[in-house]
């Protein structure tokens, strides 16, 4: 059964005074705290470097400051994971999922830490920061549950009479975990506690922009009874600490977040090297569409289009890139939605009114800038764009826009922030935007806006997507109730946060006993 007495967690409710002044009292006190990341070494601190984090919202405010792991650190850390893998694979899994259990707690009782972190380290929004630890926790507490239905006991397989056999699933050595700073906290944690629960060593290599986050959860997780070379902490950049990570023949699985590019970089990279042939578990990118017809209620679809497109700046992979608005319907929406967009605050993430905030560092600012200017200066139609607050002066901010395009098609690669494209479409071209749509290559969401029920179900099964949402936004699939990731260019599956995930972090050993 997929169902367990298990409930998601219930996150923090800003609408109810009692719980928001203090939370509120409680990051004003945090919001100059000064953090520091360093690699954590078989449960050390490894002395380097120290480089400056500075928020996104404000080039110079800074949040704190990083030591990154080199080659050698890397090395050292791989040795201890490699010694650790035989006895934590061997340790009870019950004992595993109490720890993965009691870093949820302490997740829950660090909130405030974490939301302010998130905002000042990631650019996110309060609601984002708060949905970031709900989600970490019902990660952790989901693939407890998961770990102990998939390792508790071996399976008992039939055959003829006098054979035993018994179907074992173990873990399968030192994995390699490396997030994205878009969800600093909540895939982080994801990966790691997978890889944890199954009976592997963890070498977690966190973006560079959210060190900090990474670190904190580190701690906490060592706090809750992971011991110090089974969870290791390699603060650093793709070039250096990634490249020696992925390149090591001792490394038994890897799990990755981030770019299509990245992925293939990996794949490479472990097809060269020597040692075992192992798993890769990529969630990447997407190109993502929304599909509304004439049937459609169009407050009901900008309400959606704008959490799908503009919460958390766009930087999420679920995030709406391409809104498919049937001809008869469009000028209607397109309306209501340059009225909404202009209601947009577009501010610092720390104030409680945000609604969009800055976009991660200042290469993603350049590149989303100048895929704007290039469309600009194309042609394309500017439906709308938000007005920006005297706050985004010293950020990275974009503005959220609104433009027209003729097809998904002419979008070469994902723009990863607040930018909306809309493409108008005729009720008898339906099966050509599908075409167009699966033709990207990418498969990650897709939203349908539609009361005709035949109408829904039709695009839902003839899109080549891993989640598809039916009259709601496309973003913020939950742990357990909608297990997310992609196919094709969106990544490897299996999907985070589903019955199945944790089948890409075993190896299963069949023992036959002629008794
Ligand atoms: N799971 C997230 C969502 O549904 C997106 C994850 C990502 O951006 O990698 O919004």
């Amino acid at each position: 059964a997929i169902f367990s007495d298990r409930k998601n967690s219930a996150g923090i409710n800003l609408n109810i005074e009692a719980v928001r002044a203090p939370l509120f009292q409680r990051l004003e006190q945090l919001a100059s705290k000064s953090w520091q990341a360093t690699p954590l070494v078989a449960g050390k601190a490894v002395a380097g470097e120290k480089r400056p984090v500075l928020s996104p919202q404000h080039r110079e405010h800074r949040v704190g400051e990083v030591v990154f792991a080199d080659k050698a650190t890397v090395e050292q850390a791989i040795g201890h994971a490699d010694n650790a893998f035989r006895d934590w694979r061997d340790t009870p899994v019950e004992v595993r999922a109490q720890a993965l259990e009691k870093l949820a707690d302490l997740l829950e009782s660090h909130s405030a830490e974490f939301i302010s972190l998130c905002t000042r380290e990631a650019g996110k929004l309060l609601q984002d920061g708060i949905d970031e630890v709900r989600e970490a926790v019902d990660f952790c507490r989901y693939y407890a549950v998961e770990g102990r239905r998939l390792m508790a006991e071996p399976t008992k397989l039939p055959g003829y009479t006098g054979e035993l056999n018994l179907l074992q699933a173990q873990g399968r050595g030192p994995f390699v975990c490396i997030s994205p700073w878009n969800f600093p906290l909540a895939i982080f944690l994801g990966q790691v506690s997978a890889a944890l629960i199954t009976g592997n060593t963890v070498l977690a290599k966190p973006a560079e922009q959210t060190s900090l986050i990474a670190h904190l959860a580190v701690t906490l997780a060592h706090e809750a009874g992971i011991p110090g070379d089974v969870l290791q902490l390699l603060p650093g950049d793709g070039a250096v600490t990634g490249a020696a990570l992925t390149q090591d023949s001792r490394i038994a699985g890897i799990c990755f977040t981030g770019s299509t590019d990245t992925a293939r970089l990996i794949n490479q990279t472990l097809a060269k090297r020597s040692g075992p042939i192992v798993p890769l578990v990529a969630e990447t990118g997407g190109q993502n569409a929304m599909i509304v017809d004439s049937t459609a209620l169009p407050e009901q679809v900008v309400r959606d289009v704008l959490r799908a497109a503009f919460q958390s700046a766009g930087q999420r992979c679920s995030a709406l890139r391409v809104l498919y608005l049937q001809s008869d319907i469009a000028d209607r929406v397109l309306e209501i939605l340059e009225g909404a967009m202009q209601e947009l605050s577009v501010a610092d993430p720390a104030h409680w009114s945000t609604d969009v905030g800055p976009v991660i560092d200042a290469d993603a600012q350049k590149g989303l800038q100048a895929h704007l200017d290039a469309m600009k200066a194309a042609g394309n139609k500017i439906i709308a764009e938000a007005p920006m607050s005297a706050d985004c002066a010293h950020g990275f901010y974009i503005r959220p826009t609104a433009l027209e395009v003729g097809s998904i098609g002419e979008l070469k690669k994902e723009q990863f922030g607040p930018i909306l494209h809309v493409v108008r479409f005729k009720a008898k071209d339906i099966d050509r935007v599908l075409d167009d749509i699966n033709a990207t290559g990418y498969g990650l969401t897709l939203g349908v806006h539609s009361r005709n029920e035949s109408f829904a179900a039709h695009v839902a099964k003839r899109a080549e997507v891993g989640n598809v949402y039916i009259n709601r936004d496309q973003i913020g699939a939950m742990v357990g109730v909608q297990p997310f990731g992609g196919r094709g260019l969106s990544g490897t599956g299996p999907k985070a946060g589903g019955p199945h995930y944790l089948s890409r972090f075993i190896t299963e050993k069949t023992i036959t006993n002629n008794t």
